[in-house]
């Protein structure tokens, strides 16, 4: 890896802060660095990343496995603290807040779609949807309610009381982001969500994935290694030797 950043890295000054913008982006990655350590060899994954996601975007993030995709996801969904630079949420700084208040932004702002579901095997689709609902509060009529909506939004309607088990994968994945989206997030998080899904079924998880951001307004950012699905998104993004580049 380079010792500094590509001549074409993005990176955002203050006026992203314009006091007369609308609004500021929903999520600025700003100069973000972030090492490993292990024995006497350092890893210098990101080095000066920046990136700007507005409210409605939905960018996808297109590199090579180890370039760091998931550590971006992580530090911009405040699970990781970066070493240098400033994720800001919704125009405030995060780095520097406790990590509760960190922990409160990200379960309410925040949604986050895995390779894999990890949805709970004991139950039903409609439960585990409910469920991240409960946590944040809601009555159970009202959990159940919103929970039904989604599943029938992205098309299982008719699985609510399925297991996992009783799942297809693109099922399992699609009740994977109805969880994701449940709290109302306004940022989701996808990491290679179809990375275990055959073509056309992760054609469809993407379609509904978009569908679903388009619909509801909030930003995201989508790791995949699918070029064609990538293609579909609004922007992409690559990271080369630590930085975050147009793709
Ligand atoms: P990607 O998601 O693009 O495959 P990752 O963000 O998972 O990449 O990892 C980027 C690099 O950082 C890899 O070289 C990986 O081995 C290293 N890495 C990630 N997490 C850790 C960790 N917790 N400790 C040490 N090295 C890590
Ligand atoms: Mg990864």
């Amino acid at each position: 890896m380079s010792e500094s950043a590509d001549a074409d890295a993005q990176v955002y000054s203050d006026e992203i802060f314009d006091a007369e913008a609308a609004s500021p982006p929903l999520l600025v990655l700003d100069r973000v660095a972030r090492r490993y350590v292990q024995g006497d060899e350092t890893v210098d994954v990101l080095l000066e990343a920046s990136a700007v996601i507005e409210s409605g975007e939905v960018v996808a993030l297109i590199a090579p496995s180890g370039t760091g995709k998931s550590t971006l996801l992580h530090i911009a969904g405040l699970l990781e603290r970066p070493d240098g630079g400033e994720v800001y949420f919704d125009g405030e700084p995060t780095v520097g807040l406790s990590d509760s208040a960190r922990t409160a932004l990200r379960r309410n702002q925040v949604g986050f779609v895995y390779q894999f579901h990890h949805l709970l095997p004991e139950f039903s689709a409609l439960e585990n949807v409910v469920m991240p609902q409960l946590i944040r509060g809601l009555s159970a009529a009202e959990a159940r309610s919103r929970a039904k909506d989604l599943l029938s939004y992205l098309g299982l309607g008719a699985r609510l009381s399925h297991r996992p088990s009783e799942l297809s994968g693109g099922e399992q994945q699609r009740v994977a982001i109805a969880r994701a989206v449940a709290n109302a997030p306004r940022l989701l998080l996808a990491d290679e969500p179809t990375g275990n899904l055959d073509p056309v079924t992760s054609a469809h998880v993407f379609a509904t994935l978009t569908a679903l951001a388009r619909a509801s307004g909030l930003a995201a950012i989508v790791a995949t290694h699918n070029l064609d699905l990538a293609g579909t998104l609004d922007r992409r993004l690559t990271l080369r030797d630590g930085v975050v580049v147009e793709a």
